[in-house]
């Protein structure tokens, strides 16, 4: 079945994109809405959550590449299919854009498709601009990285990506029922690991500073709260694991100090998940022969494949899960200099711009 071409369903011509021409310096401008090609499909951008790297960019904690467009969790409508391009997405249906894949290179045809070229679709050119163009009205995707929210809330929608990573973490992990798994950190990122891990039918552990987060994490779904202003957070997990350690660390703030807990506080065969990014880049030392001897292991998570994006957005589609705790505020995108400003104060969780 092939899509006839159809005539995007708009007044102008032009759509609004907030292009960031250095370190806080966005502004809003007009640009010409792209059209479809073959097997893409057009997206009228509804909802954008700002992640960390939208926040260090705009902050200049991390260098990026001038002019940007950020924002790479989105949610919006299907505006227009390209010419023969084939999906039974109709024009209207609410939708996430997310993980894509060529479908034919070596990571395609072994289940493995992070890795593939066609993964992130982050390349999108906004004149002489680039970027993921969450802060743009429109956004082609290649119709594979296009998923169906039902009647989730957009700003809901826009939040499968962040769990997507997650449910790609806790599907690396191989998560079974029950199992003791620790989640260092409660920012946004640590919380969508809570409720991946929740997913799986794991034991939560959360270790935290913060009081206000440790509370989050509560409600999110953690089973046990380690407060590691107050504890030693190691000595604590042994103590609820009869002595054993986690068999599955998750750290997702990225610290030396998280990173030389997280691997103390493992067990025999444990598994430490790198989930966060840092700049500056923290140390991590492990003992080889420490990991030879209980062998355990060592992995990093960045994004999730297309099977934890569609899981990710099943989950929100049919309300499995409830992510509104994490939204803080919303500002139009007319504002998203105050929007970024909003976002990178800290103790924030998602800040969303309306489109
Ligand atoms: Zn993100
Ligand atoms: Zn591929």
């Amino acid at each position: 079945m092939t899509s006839p071409v159809l005539e995007a369903p708009v007044e102008t011509k032009t759509m609004r994109v907030a292009v960031m021409a250095g370190v806080r310096d966005v502004s809003v401008q007009d640009m010409a809405i792209p059209e479809p090609g073959f097997g893409q499909v057009l997206v009228r951008v509804r909802a954008t959550a700002i992640c960390t790297w939208e926040q260090r960019s705009y902050s200049g904690a991390q260098h990026n590449k001038f002019p940007f467009v950020g924002g790479h969790e989105m949610a919006g409508e299907v505006a227009a299919l390209g010419p023969g391009t084939n999906t039974d997405l109709e024009v209207g249906e609410r939708v996430a854009v997310g993980s894509a894949s060529c479908g034919r290179c070596h990571w395609c045809m072994t289940g493995q498709d992070r890795a593939c070229k066609g993964h992130y679709g982050f390349a999108q050119k906004y004149g002489d601009a680039w970027g993921p163009g969450g802060f743009a009205e429109y956004r082609i995707q290649a119709a594979d990285g296009v998923y169906r929210i039902g009647d989730a809330p957009f700003e809901i929608g826009a939040l499968s990506e962040p769990l997507s990573c997650a449910m790609h973490a806790s599907r690396m992990l191989n998560l079974r029922p029950a199992q003791d798994v620790v989640v260092i950190g409660a920012g946004v990122m640590g919380l969508m690991n809570v409720v991946a891990a929740r997913q799986y039918g794991a034991r939560v552990i959360v270790s935290e500073i913060d009081a206000d987060r440790l509370a989050m994490a509560k409600r999110m779904g953690a089973t046990e709260l380690i407060d590691a202003s107050k504890v030693d957070p190691v000595e604590r997990v042994k103590e609820l694991t009869e002595g054993r350690g986690a068999e599955a660390v998750i750290a997702a703030i990225g610290h030396e100090k998280a990173n030389e807990q997280g691997w103390a506080m493992l067990s025999d065969r444990g598994r430490f998940v790198l989930f966060a990014a840092a700049h500056p880049e923290p140390a991590f030392t492990i003992s080889p022969n420490d990991a030879h001897n209980r062998e355990t292991g060592v992995f990093g998570v960045i994004s999730g494949e297309k099977q934890d994006f569609y899981a990710a957005t099943r989950l929100i589609r049919y309300g499995l899960v409830d992510l509104s705790p994490l939204i803080d505020i919303r500002y139009p995108l007319s504002e998203i200099a105050a929007a970024l400003e909003h976002a990178i104060k800290p103790g924030t969780y998602r800040v969303i711009v309306e489109l």
